[in-house]
């Protein structure tokens, strides 16, 4: 019994990642030109949502006398940590034109955000390109 809920419970870390799952079947729908757009779109909204709101990457939100910042588990590359002050901290930056670049900054600060950042570019550009009649010449 309690092995098998020690699996469950590493199944459920593997399972933050599904994201990943959904941008490789992403790549798959763009070789595989039956899966048609909207299932190229459907993949890429999902996987742009994983990344923006759900991806386990750092929180990376400033922290006094620590240059690296928080190093909590955040949800997505918007959001923070549990801590109530890191959760809006990232969309916040956003909106203040003197720390996008620090956010973009953030976005490549580890393998992990880098992996996610470019797989929600991927699907951003994906998605566009699917939503654009004419760009995929059939
Ligand atoms: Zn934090």
């Amino acid at each position: 019994m309690a092995a098998s809920g020690a699996s469950s419970k590493r199944f459920g870390g593997l399972g933050q990642w599904w994201g990943v799952l959904a941008g490789a079947l992403l790549i798959a729908a763009w070789i595989n030109s039956a899966a048609g757009p909207p299932v190229v779109i459907a993949l890429s909204v999902a996987v742009l949502l994983w990344c923006f709101f759900q991806a386990p990457v750092t929180c990376g939100a400033p922290v006094r006398g620590r240059t690296d910042g928080c190093r909590n588990n955040a949800s997505g590359l918007l959001l923070g940590c549990h801590i109530r002050q890191h959760r809006w901290q990232k969309l916040k930056m956003l909106f203040l034109r003197r720390q996008v670049r620090e956010f973009c900054a953030g976005l490549f600060s580890d393998g992990k955000a880098t992996i996610v950042t470019l797989a929600g570019l991927g699907s951003f550009v994906s998605g566009l390109v699917a939503l654009v009649p004419g760009v995929i010449v059939n």
